[in-house]
């Protein structure tokens, strides 16, 4: 009787044992004195060296080296009842999460380590400690059934598979652990921070908190470096608010609809986007709106910019020319590539602008390089003319004014065509491309093998280049139908007296084998991809001084 009532007392021998058998330490924290207090099962989770106290400099140092900021963020001052979790691996120690609570207004904080497994299962994520989604919606529903207003956000973190491909499953994984703390630690008390999802991140913020998903947003999107790479993620957010009380909506349901709003902010534009719930499904969504008046403004700010891609002779190596690929030079984006933002271009009307643009500002760099380096000759620069543009009244007129007011020789402006624009209507077609050889352009057929051109036609347009399709050009390698087909393109070129770029050569021995059917020119990673203006020049010069002067004929 007496041994039982002496075991269920608070006996702190006993409660030490107890977390020394559970694999738990326990930590105290007290900044005014540099001192970080550990106990209980320092030895198993190989917290040993900094048992029984170190100072905060000593364990950050423990810390590995990617893992260190988020050992000084651990151990940062807080006020009273904040709560802090992260997830750190120390050199030689085991991976644990670290949790504590802030106590007496950021003097002293205190919790526990603990493997990190032992949080899974039970109602935390064990990548980040936050809770998991169904106890977040459980929490969730416990808070909304005060009276109040909430607002529910969701951030759904973009390109993760992509994360995951670069830096690999445990390395992404450092990053959405991050990612948890950062989260944890931008939303004060009261606030119910979750991961939901693989990628998924919520937060149920009550009344006080200002803006939450701005906020959310600050908090996952700084850059952060792991184990070397520079990672600036963006994520998408969506949001929906609410009415806590009795009449309060079930919050799985919230949760749905703000899952929803991600999906709009998603698909109304780019990614990083943001919507409400509500508003973005209506039709007009304001982020939607938002983001629309950020592309508008990228032409006005002349954030949209022609990165220029070298087209090389397999032969010697020289320069022929460029083909100029739109980049969107996005003040926090960094560069955004054409596949981000075309279609929203395209679905605001704004594609024949972006054509004229691109045309104009590349055909002014052409004229500048020919100036500063007489000997580059036949040098010519390829603009994409997208789907329909061809089309477009006073197409002609503006490649006759920019060739005039440019002083480019005949040929040097190169418009690409899609096999799939002339398909529509070859006769059509025809009268036009005739029109703009008239006028002065050369013309590509672009994507050459991807569409359904009857051979009869190509004979009878005014092309001059054939480009073959990049993913013929990947395959000839290891696939012997995509080789026949690249032979046998090529071979067509060549009788109808058209100049053939590969598309897509990564490598050396791609360029090889392509030479060897008598491809002229490649373009592709494996000489570069494309270039910023000044860095193409550059390559241009080397390219020159090399000796070789581009060597093109040109119909
Ligand atoms: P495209 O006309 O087929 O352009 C070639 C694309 O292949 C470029 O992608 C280029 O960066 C990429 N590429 C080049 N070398 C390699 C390589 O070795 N391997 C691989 N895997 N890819 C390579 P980018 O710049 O992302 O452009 C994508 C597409 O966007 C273009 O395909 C074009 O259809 C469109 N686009 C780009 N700029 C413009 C523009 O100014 N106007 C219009 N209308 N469309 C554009
Ligand atoms: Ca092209
Ligand atoms: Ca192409």
């Amino acid at each position: 009787m007496s041994d039982r009532s002496r075991s269920l007392a608070w006996d702190p021998t006993t409660a030490l044992e107890a977390l020394a058998a559970a694999d738990v330490a326990l930590w105290t924290w007290t900044p005014s004195e540099d001192r970080l207090r550990l106990t209980g099962a320092t030895r198993s989770l190989g917290l040993g060296p900094l048992a029984p106290e170190c100072t905060g400099a000593a364990f950050a140092a423990l810390a590995m080296p990617q893992d260190r900021a988020l050992a000084e963020h651990l151990l940062k001052s807080r006020d009273e009842g904040e709560e802090i979790t992260v997830r750190l691996r120390m050199r030689g120690a085991e991976t644990c999460i670290w949790r504590g609570v802030w106590l007496e207004d950021g003097l002293r904080a205190a919790g526990v380590a603990a493997l990190e497994v032992k949080f899974a299962g039970s109602d935390t994520d064990a990548l980040t400690g936050l809770l998991d989604r169904r106890a977040f919606v459980q929490r969730a529903r416990e808070a909304l059934a005060q009276p109040g207003d909430y607002e529910l956000v969701v951030a759904d973190l973009d390109r993760l598979r992509r994360l995951n491909e670069a830096l690999g499953h445990e390395r992404a994984d450092l990053v959405l652990a991050a990612l948890g703390s950062r989260l944890a630690a931008a939303f004060p008390k009261g606030a119910i921070p979750a991961r939901i999802g693989e990628d998924e991140f919520a937060v149920l913020a009550p009344d006080g908190v200002a803006k939450p998903a701005d906020r959310l947003r600050a908090a996952l999107e700084q850059p952060l470096r792991v184990a070397g790479f520079d990672i600036y993620p963006t994520v998408s957010i969506g949001a929906v608010k609410a009415e806590g009380g009795p009449d309060a909506a079930e919050a799985a349901e919230l949760l749905r609809r703000a899952e929803l709003a991600v999906e709009a902010a998603k698909t109304g534009g780019q990614r990083g986007g943001a919507a409400d719930y509500g508003r973005a499904l209506e039709s007009d969504s304001l982020s939607r709106l938002a983001m629309e008046a950020d592309l508008r403004n990228a032409f006005a700010k002349g954030e949209i910019v022609p990165f220029y891609q070298p087209i090389v002779s397999l032969e010697t190596g020289a320069v022929a020319g460029f083909e100029a690929l739109a980049r969107w030079r996005h003040p926090r984006k960094g560069i955004v590539p054409p596949d981000e933002f075309l279609t929203l271009a395209q679905e605001m009307g704004l594609m024949d602008d972006l054509g004229l643009h691109m045309m104009q500002t590349s055909a002014r760099q052409l004229a500048e390089w020919l100036h500063r380096h007489p000997t580059a000759g036949a040098l010519f620069v390829s603009v994409n003319l997208s789907t329909g543009e061809i089309e477009r009244d006073g197409l002609m007129q503006d490649v006759s004014r920019i060739l005039k007011e440019t002083g480019l020789p005949k040929g040097a402006l190169k418009l690409e065509v899609t096999e799939s624009d002339i398909m529509r209507d070859p006769d059509r077609a025809a009268v036009i491309l005739k029109a703009l050889k008239d006028a002065g352009a050369s013309l590509a057929l672009d994507d050459f093998g991807t569409g359904f051109s009857s051979l009869s036609y190509l004979a009878r347009l005014p092309f001059d280049t054939l480009k073959i399709d990049r993913y013929f050009v990947r395959t000839m390698g290891s696939d012997d139908g995509s080789a026949k087909i690249v032979r046998s393109v090529v071979a067509l070129g060549r009788d109808l007296s058209l100049e053939v770029v590969a598309e897509g050569v990564e490598n050396a021995a791609l360029a090889r084998q392509l030479l060897s059917v008598g491809c002229h020119y490649g373009q592709g990673f494996g000489y570069a991809p494309a270039l910023a203006a000044q860095e193409a020049e550059v390559y241009l010069n080397e390219s020159l001084a090399d000796g070789f002067a581009p060597i093109k004929s040109r119909g």
